[in-house]
């Protein structure tokens, strides 16, 4: 190990339990909940077994009054809820690491919609989360009640092997709603004064720690909310941090560890568009003047050396981690074995959050493994040896596609992968996307794979050739897996208007595609419309690469929000605020018809006509497969076989225009399942149901 480092892998103790090291995964949600309990306990069993010292499950409802469907949580309002929950534990324990649960109420942010309990909340104010009506203000047998609810869920969490039990207070919820002054109005003993409105999270507290304080460390997550400024930060209500420390001061003897998070959740898991890498620090440091207990924050960490100095200032004391965890479950290994070539870096793209709240499926953009630990046996560094190695295999187009499938077929053994890439470089849409303001960070999906493919056994790159569908069939390949990708349509067919927009003819120099902005082409004139039917970070990208080129940038979009899709990644508010400030005027609900020379017309909103004067036009309206290679060799199957090619497969975009995350998850799973009798169908996947007896 590399000395630098070593401050790293020192054991730290927190109450009645010793973590092994400092890498310490924070709670996070995954979508498996206690409803998929072997999923869970795979997918976090992988973290202990790749070093991280703690390592926790996902927020946990302690009662059917904090039920959170349609999300998948933790829920343990039973012994039996507790025994799946205890997987978890007794996974991560088989690696040496200790084991949290993070005991959650969620107040008035609670849909209850599932056990139609009423809401609960420390006043009956109206608030951003209402879900269908008022929460009830909470009378003293309720405070109580949750109390002992609160108590009974740490035991059971004990009882199955928790090493450390949370008293969750932070990203607003029931602790936070007591807290806050705005949303707690009472006059008794439970409002008012900063103790008072801190009485219910301390009693609380006090009552866990009597329970089980002597087995299990108490560890409660606080959020301080400074004045940022950062939009879409000021979550349900934020608690400043001159009142947060207070609370800390006040609490400290009833704590073991101190989980710090910055501001509402947007914030808080700030994307690397907008925070770079340790941005919580200020916050963890003025939390750790104001304890004498061990202290842990997150921050997208993934650089070593920063995380050894973050420690060796005394900032904190467990470098806090969810995403990094994904990206590379073994990051804490691969450190302490100085193999620093092969970390994963993550992206802070917020896919991770993207597919848990949408899809409640955990998924991640460089770690295609991530979520599949049980279901498919995906683990992300040990890959089972192919059982004919010296078939060589053509894999054409190097995006994320490609690339991943070309890395898992090396590591999988095959002796002869050839990676063959049109482009003088490797990394296909993404060689333009991390072009785009903001999104350089995206580009280590690039570099990591570079770096692997470089150093694998068995693969080579050739870039610059384009290859042909008769090309391909002389190249000599055994198995041939075509991930040529896709492009953006110029003719401007969009959602419900399936035919090419009038004026849409992608030879004029007023219409443009992604593609050719990033590559230097501008439009005649200054007024600029990029129109996007899109609805993710294409458009915003490129509206801001005119902007700041000097051109008058115009986003119009279908959608009644700019990029909604950036909603589902946290980064909304602050990527529509970012817009705004560079200068790119905003029209939603709109859709263009037709383009002429020097304006657009189309409709708003409720069908009214609507036109505009603009000297050019980037349709980010739809993306098209460049699967014509493909589609020439598939459809001679003779000629495929008398060439020798045993197996012919389409991945990526080439097959469906997909996001980045899901073409990389399709050449990896490709890879994994080559060997398979018909590796073109991804093969069952074992699913959890529920116990019928
Ligand atoms: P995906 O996301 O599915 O990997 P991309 O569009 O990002 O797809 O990347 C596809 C890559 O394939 C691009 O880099 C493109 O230059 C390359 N490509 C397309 N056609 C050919 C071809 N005939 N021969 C070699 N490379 C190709």
């Amino acid at each position: 190990m590399d000395a630098r480092h070593a401050i790293l892998f020192e054991p730290v103790s927190i109450g009645p339990k010793t973590l092994p090291n400092r890498f310490y995964q924070v709670p996070h949600a995954s979508g498996f909940g206690s409803s998929r309990p072997r999923t869970q306990a795979a997918f976090r069993a992988v973290k202990a077994e790749g070093g991280w010292g703690g390592v926790c499950v996902e927020y946990a409802p302690i009662s059917p009054d904090s039920d959170d469907l349609p999300a998948i949580s933790a829920e343990i309002w039973d012994d039996r809820d507790a025994r799946a929950l205890g997987l978890a534990a007794e996974a991560i324990h088989s690696h040496g690491s200790l084991a949290g649960l993070e005991l959650y109420h969620g107040g008035a942010s609670c849909p209850n919609g599932s056990s139609r309990a009423v809401r609960l909340a420390p006043s009956q104010v109206t608030s951003g989360v209402q879900w269908s009506g008022l929460a009830k203000e909470m009378d003293v047998t309720d405070i109580a009640r949750v109390q002992r609810d609160w108590v009974r869920a740490a035991q059971r969490a004990r009882d199955v092997g928790f090493d450390i039990v949370y008293v969750y207070g932070a990203h607003g919820y029931l602790m936070t709603q007591f807290l806050s002054a705005d949303a707690n109005r009472r006059t008794d003993g439970y409002g008012g004064t900063l103790a008072n409105r801190g009485r219910f999270w301390l009693e609380t507290l006090a009552a866990v720690r009597d329970a089980i304080g002597g087995d299990c460390a108490i560890a409660t997550r606080i959020a301080v909310h400074g004045d940022s400024g950062v939009p879409g930060a000021e979550g349900l209500p934020g608690i400043h941090v001159d009142e947060m420390l207070s609370l800390v001061k006040m609490a400290d003897d009833l704590v073991d560890l101190w989980d710090v998070t910055v501001g509402s959740w947007p914030e808080d898991s700030g994307t690397s568009r907008y925070f770079p890498e340790g941005h919580e620090r200020p916050w963890a440091h003025q939390v750790r003047e104001a304890t004498s207990k061990p202290v842990v924050t997150v921050g997208r960490y993934s650089s070593p050396d920063l995380m050894a100095e973050v420690i060796r200032s005394g900032e904190v004391d467990l470098i806090g981690s969810a995403r990094q965890a994904i990206a590379d479950p073994f990051f804490p290994r691969k450190i302490a074995d100085g193999r620093f070539d092969e970390i994963r870096e993550c992206t802070g793209s917020n896919v991770c959050i993207l597919r848990e709240e949408v899809f409640n499926q955990i998924g991640c953009v460089q770690n295609a493994t991530a979520g599949e630990e049980y279901r498919r046996g995906w683990h992300p560094e040990f890959f089972p040896a192919t059982n004919d190695p010296d078939r060589s295999v053509l894999v054409v187009g190097a995006g994320p596609a490609g690339m991943e499938c070309a890395v898992v077929l090396a590591k999988r053994g095959f002796t002869a992968v050839h990676l063959v890439e049109a482009d003088t470089q490797i990394g296909g849409r993404l060689r333009w996307a991390r072009q785009l303001p903001t999104l350089g960070d995206w580009g280590r999906i690039i570099d990591w794979r570079a770096v692997q493919l470089a150093r694998l056994p068995g693969v080579q790159v050739i870039t610059g050739r384009r290859l042909t569908a008769p090309e391909i069939l002389d190249y000599g390949a055994d198995l041939v897996v075509i991930a040529t990708g896709s492009a953006w349509r110029g003719d401007g067919i969009q959602p419900g208007h399936p035919d090419p927009m009038p004026g849409a003819d992608p030879g004029l120099p007023q219409v443009l595609t992604p593609e050719e902005v990033c590559a230097g082409k501008r439009p005649p004139g200054r007024r600029v419309a990029v129109y996007d039917t899109d609805g993710y970070y294409v458009a915003p990208g490129v509206a801001e690469l005119l902007a700041r080129d000097g051109f008058e940038v115009s986003l119009i979009t279908t959608f009644d929000v700019l990029s909604p899709v950036s909603d589902q990644t946290l980064e909304g508010d602050m990527l529509r605020a970012h817009l705004h400030q560079a200068g790119v005027s905003a029209l939603t609900s709109t859709t263009i018809t037709a383009i002429d020379a020097g304006s657009v017309t189309g409709y708003g909103r409720h069908g009214e006509p609507w036109s505009a004067a603009y000297d050019g036009i980037v349709l980010v309206t739809q993306q098209a497969p460049q699967n014509t290679v493909y589609a020439e060799l598939a459809s001679d199957p003779g000629k495929v076989a008398a060439a020798g090619i045993s197996g012919l497969y389409c991945i990526g975009d080439a097959v469906a225009p997909r996001m980045i995350s899901e073409a990389i998850f399709d050449g990896h799973r490709l890879a994994r399942e080559i060997d398979q009798e018909d590796p073109a169908q991804p093969s069952p996947y074992k699913r959890e149901r529920a116990n019928l007896t």
